[in-house]
Formats: structure tokens, sequence, C-alpha cells
């Protein structure tokens, strides 16, 4: 590799790289009309100049850094040798070849080369570009499809599935750690005025170290950040996705942070759940100014399926008496619809019906102050969180309950803390942000 001290010599041998591929150019696309594949070409052959390039000036700024300071050690570090190296970037073709000054320590003998250091190559010779674009293919898509297709195929590098899945461990770790971080710039107070802040909960299974396991989820969002589109679909401009794996506990100390940044201290927090015991827990612990909504789709499935399994799956008396139930809850008299159960009850003679009755009249009492549904819309509450339904599906379902995936706990976790930061508004590209600035 050419070594560049100079301005001048390093425009010399960019000025040879150039000539070189205009005359490429010239030959393939101009000369032989390869036309109809110029574009892809084009990219392999500028790929090509492009690392070259990147490469001179790799072994220039090598000559720039020069080896000098002190090991972690306290010894000195002093100037071995010229070593070639290979860089692997986002560049089409991906490698770079490079020739970088390399020192040791004069004490603990260590090895080191300043220059590498300083773009952040990890060991493997991966820059931070790299990083990046193979964690965001690794989170896009599952690990053999993002290595062949995303990467390959789209970005003309080639990245083992075993490195992508050793960067989603490495990256993992580091968004769990940002996830679990006290907000660092907490909005400010928002006016006695704003609104209440809405905090969604809900769990979903995925298959982990040979059985199923809960995914705990919460979705945070002001409801003054909702747009109507076009279509008339209601639409989230702002939200926190959180999930863990785990107790509780681990879901509270992700969403606090979440919350907090956007004042839940001082305000009012909706709190949507499915009814699970645990969620009303959770809320009381981090929410003491809450108003509990058992989320309305979850109250309609309960509902639903009593219904399905009194008057059969899609009978006209089925779809009669649930819309009786949830006309009535919608204006809230939950106490006619429990009523209604324990007038039932006593009449089914089958005991599954029985106790499919009874089990609704037990679930709906239990949750009776959760349920009224006139009465928070009146207060312009959301009911019902359609934005925690879709975060389930875009944070677990759509990456990790494909056919035939299995997960072990450690890559499971990562990947859910990298699926958390991408469906969190603006989270991505602040999480690479606060990585080049550590
Ligand atoms: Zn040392």
């Amino acid at each position: 590799m050419e070594r560049c001290t100079t301005r001048a010599e390093f425009c010399q041998v960019m000025k040879a790289l150039a000539e070189t591929l205009a005359d490429d150019l010239w030959r393939t696309v101009v000369e032989d009309r390869c036309v109809e594949q110029a574009d892809a070409w084009m990219r392999t052959r500028g790929g090509a100049f492009l690392r070259s390039a990147l490469g001179v000036a790799l072994t220039a700024r090598a000559e720039h850094v020069g080896v000098r300071g002190s090991c972690a050690c306290g010894g000195a570090v002093a100037f071995r040798e010229r070593r070639p190296v290979r860089v692997h970037t986002v560049l089409p073709g991906r490698d770079v070849e490079a020739t970088v000054l390399y020192g040791q320590c004069g004490a603990c003998q260590r090895g080191t080369w300043p220059v590498l250091h300083e773009w952040g190559v990890d060991a493997e010779g991966f820059t931070p570009a790299l990083h990046a674009l193979a964690t965001l293919a690794s989170v896009v898509e599952p690990y053999e499809a993002a290595s062949t297709e995303l990467l390959g195929r789209m970005a003309g590098v080639s990245v083992s599935t075993e490195k992508m899945q050793a960067l989603v461990r490495d990256e993992g770790a580091r968004a769990t750690a940002q996830l679990t971080a006290a907000p660092a710039d907490p909005e400010p107070a928002p006016p006695v005025s704003a609104g209440p802040l809405t905090v969604g909960i809900d769990g979903g299974m995925i298959f982990v170290d040979g059985r199923w396991q809960e995914v705990k989820l919460g979705c945070v969002y002001d409801l003054a950040d909702r747009v109507v589109t076009a279509t008339g679909r209601g639409m989230l401009t702002r939200r926190s996705v959180v999930a863990v794996r785990g107790t509780p506990e681990a879901l509270a100390a992700v969403v606090w942070p979440q919350a907090a940044a956007l004042g839940a201290a001082d305000r009012r927090v909706i709190v949507l759940g499915d009814g699970a015991p645990w969620i009303w827990h959770l809320a009381a612990e981090l929410f003491p100014n809450r108003v509990e909504i058992l989320d309305w789709y979850h109250a309609d499935e309960h509902i639903s399926a009593v219904a399905r399994g009194l008057y059969g799956e899609g009978t006209e008396k089925a779809a009669a008496w649930r819309t009786t139930q949830l006309d009535r809850l919608a204006t809230d008299r939950i106490d006619d619809v429990i009523d209604g159960l324990r007038f039932l009850a006593p009449r089914q003679r089958s005991t599954t019906k029985r106790r499919l009755v009874d089990d609704l009249a037990r679930y709906l009492t239990t949750n009776r102050e959760r349920m009224r549904y006139h009465t928070f819309r009146a207060a312009g509450y959301a009911i019902g969180s359609g934005a925690v339904e879709s975060a389930v599906s875009h944070v677990v379902q759509q990456r990790m309950k494909r056919v035939g995936m299995r997960w072990r706990a450690a890559g499971a976790d990562a990947m859910l803390a990298l699926r958390s930061i991408y469906r969190t508004t603006g989270a991505w590209d602040r999480f690479w942000s606060t990585r080049q600035a550590a």
C-alpha cells in the first residue's frame, strides 16, 4: 500500500486510482456498451475504487497519528513496525487494505494499533459503521436472511451469521444498559393542563431455551402525540416501547426511565392492562397518581369467548349477546353485565359452560373499577390500546416468533433490548450516536 505523507503525494495516488477507474468505465460501459448492468457493474467497480482510496487514506492517517503515548499499565509504547491490515467496512466489497503502524508496550509487551484504535475498529477488523449496519440488519430480519439478503445482496458486504449474533449480544448489552439508565434529559415538567401520560402493559410468549416464556412489554406515549391519518387510522408520532423476558421488576426497570423522561413523576398516568394482577401491582409501585383501565380489547376478547362458548361460534345469538354486554360496558353499566352472568350461571346444564360464565363474572368483578369506560372516555383517556397490541407485534412477533425459531436466553434478551430501541421513536439513531461519543 502506497504511503503518502504529504497532501501532494496523496493527491497523486488518488489521481492514478481515478484514472484507472475512468479507463475501466470507458472500456466497459462506453465501448462494450454494457448499459443494462452498468449500475451493478459500477457498484462493484466503484466499491473497489472507494476501498482503495480509503486504504490509501487510512495508511496516510496511520503515519499522521504515529505511535506515541503510554500503555494502560503505565509503560511507554514504542513503534515496532508497519504491518498490513484488512479492515471490514460498509463499502461494497467490504475489505479495505492498508499498512498501519504497530507499537508495543516496553513493560507488558502489549501490542497496539493506534490508528485502528482511533477508528474504533474491533479486534476482528470491523468498523463501527459496519457494526451499526450489521446490527440493524440482524434486528430487522432473521440472521440468515439478514446476512445473505440484506447485507450480502443489498449492501454488498458479507458478514457471517456468527459475527452478527456476537454483535447483537454486545450491542444488546449496551442497549439494556441504556434502557435502564435514568433519562439524561427529562422533559421539563409539563403544564398542569397537560393531559395524562398513557402506559400500556402487555405480555407475549417466545420460545427460549426449549420452553415458552413470557415477554413483558410496556408502551409509553402521550395522547397529544396521536394523529389521525388520511385513511382515518390513529397513529402515534412518538412512543417508547420496552420489552423484557423475566419478572415484573425487570419490566419496571425499563418502563420507569421511559415514563420519567416524559414527566411521569409529575403527571397523572393512565395504565392500560389486560387484567393480569402483576400489571396492577407494577402500576401501583411505579405511578402513585394513576388511573387503571382494563384494556377494552381484552375485555371484548373475554366476553366474545364466553359468547362463543354459550351460543356457538358465529351464531346470531352469540353476536347479539356480545353486543349487549359491550353496550353495557360502554355506558358504565358493568354491574348489569355481572348481574346478568350471575343469573345465567346456575341455569347452565353443562359444567363447562357454567365455569365459563363464573370465570367471566369473577374477572369482571375483580376489574370492576377499571371498566368505567364511559367515565374514562368522557375524561379523555384511552380505553383500548392498539398501540400496545401493535407494539407486541412489532417488537416481539415480527422478529422473534417466526416458524421454527428458537432462542437462547442471552440472544433473546439482547434482541428484545435492541428491538425496543428500534421501535422507539428516534431511539435507534440516538443509540448509535451515543456509541460514537463514548
Ligand atoms: Zn503495558
